[in-house]
């Protein structure tokens, strides 16, 4: 059997909480216990809500938890180019397409029925144009994002779930399949909060020929675990916490680690 591989993927979009510690020091756990390797990877493809300062915090706080990960990061705003690759592949293939609608047209044109996140469906309207007229118009500079047609397939209770915003670096879905691919990621160990996902992600991965790693969800423990620490260390981050004296021993022992 080929050596597992884990992941700990965060976006530094703010400073690490309890819950993210969790998820690191489960997949280190997991790791270490199946003689496996730990990755680090840097989710920041959406530039309007990451800053190079998390980042930092990141590396601060896992260090700070005792975790040790493999050099080198994969930083995502550095690859932009391998995750528009696997776009293509996807439109020239016919799986996805473009959208034009603002949000008061397609919140005008929803179908009834709700996505896992509790979003109406998107109701299709860019789905049938030709795609010589998407081309003229995104070759135009106008606004889109792109919609993965989903319908008869696992993921169909998402609708045509959008999958990337190039606009504002909203590349998720694409750049979680495409890295976790890349970096020959064999066990996906994340929070419940993205278990919905998974099936965006399993669709994604066949379309694409990728090879399925193996996924378990979490659960999310930031509060009840804050709780066991102190009553008000809720949603508290990591550098908050420690500025505050609280030792990593008490992180690891209050998340059950220890
Ligand atoms: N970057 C995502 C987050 O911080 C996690 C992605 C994943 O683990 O698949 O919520």
């Amino acid at each position: 059997m080929p050596q597992p591989v884990f992941r700990f993927a965060p976006s530094p979009n703010g400073r690490l909480h309890l819950g993210h510690a969790y998820s690191a020091l489960l997949n280190e756990k997991m790791a270490r216990g199946q003689n496996g390797r730990l990755l680090l990877r840097i989710e920041d493809t959406d530039l309007s809500r990451c800053r190079p300062e998390f980042v930092d915090g990141i590396f601060e706080d896992l260090r700070w938890l005792g975790i040790n990960w493999e050099e080198p990061v994969r930083i995502q705003s550095q690859h932009f180019a391998d995750y528009e690759a696997a776009l293509n592949t996807l439109w020239d293939e016919g799986h996805v397409y473009p959208c034009f609608c603002s949000r008061k047209v397609a919140a005008r044109d929803a179908l009834r029925e709700k996505d896992p996140d509790g979003q109406p469906l998107y109701g299709g309207t860019c789905r049938a144009m030709p795609k010589q007229e998407a081309a003229y118009r995104i070759q135009y500079g106008e606004q889109h994002g792109w919609r993965l047609k989903t319908n008869g397939t696992s993921a169909h209770h998402w609708g045509d779930v959008t999958i990337a915003k190039p606009k504002t670096g909203s590349w998720y879905h694409i750049a979680v399949v495409v890295d976790d691919a890349l970096q020959g990621i064999t066990h996906v160990v994340r929070g419940k909060d993205l278990e919905a996902a998974t099936n965006i992600h399993l669709l994604l991965q066949k379309l694409l020929g990728l090879p399925l790693p193996a996924y378990h969800h979490h659960k999310l423990i930031a509060d009840d675990a804050g709780q066991k620490l102190s009553k008000s260390l809720k949603s508290k981050s990591l550098a908050a916490l420690r500025e505050e004296g609280v030792t990593p021993g008490e992180v690891l022992k209050a998340l059950g680690f220890a």
